[in-house]
């Protein structure tokens, strides 16, 4: 199998198959057959995208982060920097999270289901933040580059004896 997928890039392979997508999906009205209505994207963009347009699905691809393959539904990979300081951190730390795309995270940036305790990354202040305070009791908020990486170098190995 050649090519790759129009949306995240990889290519297509035994694992992650091909697939014909309609941009504008047909439960929006597309048409199946019109080939300027078709593209091609892995299994798992295409089971990502659902009903979204092309147009809605890549501005959602731009603006939040984006499943990985290998554990679609708990793990995005994160394409904001910030997010990802603290992703790595989490990671090397043997710390156990889910990200914005399970329902545990509330829609913050990370959910520790050990700690239950939740933690919104940004990159400047904005006026959304006090909304998102309150969809928990126990949040870390971190904003700005510099504050995720002095947090991210304070996150270290637990010791579990
Ligand atoms: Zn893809």
């Amino acid at each position: 199998m050649s090519g790759s997928c129009t949306y995240c890039g990889r290519d297509f392979s035994a694992a992650n198959p091909r697939t014909v997508e309609h941009l504008v999906p047909m439960a929006r009205g597309g048409s199946r057959c019109d080939p300027e209505n078709r593209g091609e994207s892995c299994a798992e963009c295409n089971a990502a995208k659902g009903t979204m347009t092309d147009e809605e699905f890549r501005a959602q691809l731009r603006n939040e982060a984006f499943f990985d393959h290998a554990r679609p539904a708990i793990k995005p990979a994160m394409t904001d920097p910030v997010e990802r300081t603290i992703a790595e951190a989490l990671d090397r730390a043997g710390i156990e999270w889910v990200g914005d795309t399970d329902p545990r995270a509330k829609r913050l940036d990370f959910f520790l289901p050990i700690e239950n305790v939740h933690i919104e990354v940004k990159r400047f202040h904005t006026d959304r933040t006090a909304e998102q305070m309150e969809r928990s009791e126990n949040i870390i908020v971190v904003v700005g580059l510099a504050a995720a990486r002095a947090f991210a170098r304070m996150i270290t190995k637990r010791d579990d004896g």
